[in-house]
């Protein structure tokens, strides 16, 4: 797995968030090569109609309002990895009767990391 830096990782997420809508609606731009490939075959950019009815920037403003919590949004996952890291070592620890009267929390721990990837 590719190592990216939290604050590149945030970045990146507000940057597809605000461009999620132009994706959307055909126009890519300013898509990440991560994030999409491309206009697909037939697909066409109807951002023009969006402008007509008013609605492109009202939609820009509200994924720019959430682009604005792409900190919060990963660190949350990041917590929620943990927590579920926690809650399985819990759930093991609790079922392993068998590890600890061995002596070895080594496997204990060693079976709750396989049961969590
Ligand atoms: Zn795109």
């Amino acid at each position: 797995m590719n190592e990216v830096a939290m604050h590149v990782r945030i970045a990146n997420l507000r940057n597809d968030i605000v461009n999620s809508v132009d994706h959307v609606f055909g126009d890519h731009q300013r898509c990440a090569s991560y994030f999409c490939a491309g206009a697909k075959e037939g697909e066409a950019n109807i951002i023009h109609l969006l402008n007509e009815h008013g609605l492109y920037q009202q939609t820009k403003s509200l994924a720019g309002n959430l682009s604005r919590h792409s900190r919060s949004l990963l660190y949350n996952v990041v917590k929620n990895c943990v927590n579920q890291y926690n809650s399985a070592a819990l759930k093991k620890r609790v079922a392993s009767i068998n590890y600890t009267k061995h002596g070895s929390y080594r496997a204990l721990y060693a079976a709750v990391v396989l049961a969590y990837n």
